[in-house]
């Protein structure tokens, strides 16, 4: 039985990993058992299940995670917006209902981190306060790195954001992203 049911979104340019942690952070482990259908949420984000590739486009994918600080399960949904965030109507269906949000860069791309402040504000303007954590994927690929350690510290402090060093290849700290999340979540 799932008491919390969590929408969460990964935000970020195009190539920085989103597909690939979704899919590695839920492929780990079982699957969230389909018995009960989280109408409210679906309803939040104004689709049903069975509809919503085709009328938008955006896909998710599903996770029940143990949260050992909340002493049970959470049922994420991890939205990601296969390279379609420019449309605007969907847009509002990913960003509705979050509960959550990854801000993700990658290692070897500037251009991914400089936009970091905006994925954040755009976040901020769709869905209010909520959890947000940012991360730095493709950390295996520091020796080609674009950004530092400072700068990337630096980027967390200012816009008050827990920092989290990723390797999605290796599914190095993916779970550890969600979980906080979960349990950033809960005390907001
Ligand atoms: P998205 O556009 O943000 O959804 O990015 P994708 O998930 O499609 O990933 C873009 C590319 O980066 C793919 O070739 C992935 O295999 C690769 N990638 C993702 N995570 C990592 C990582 O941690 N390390 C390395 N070296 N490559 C990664």
């Amino acid at each position: 039985d799932f008491e919390r049911e969590i929408k969460v979104l990964v935000v970020g340019n195009g190539g920085v990993g989103k597909t690939s942690m979704i899919k590695r952070f839920c492929r780990r482990g079982a699957p969230a058992p389909r018995d009960r259908v989280p109408l409210d949420l679906m309803r939040a984000a104004g689709v049903f299940t069975e509809d919503y590739k085709k009328t938008i486009g955006v896909d998710f994918l599903e996770k029940a995670l143990y949260v050992p600080a909340l002493g049970e399960d959470v049922r994420l949904f991890c939205w990601d917006t296969a390279g379609q965030e420019e449309f605007d109507s969907i847009t509002k269906t990913y960003y509705r209902g979050a509960g959550a949000a990854v801000i993700a860069f990658s290692t070897t791309d500037r251009a991914s981190f400089d936009a970091v402040p905006s994925w954040r504000r755009k976040v901020t303007a769709e869905c209010g306060d909520i959890a947000m954590a940012l991360v730095q994927n493709k950390v295996d690929l520091l020796d080609r790195a674009v950004v530092s350690s400072e700068e990337a510290e630096e980027m967390a402090r200012r816009l008050g954001l827990k920092f989290y060093r990723s390797c999605v290849k290796e599914g190095l700290n993916v779970t550890e992203v969600f979980s906080y999340l979960a349990e950033l979540h809960d005390r907001k």
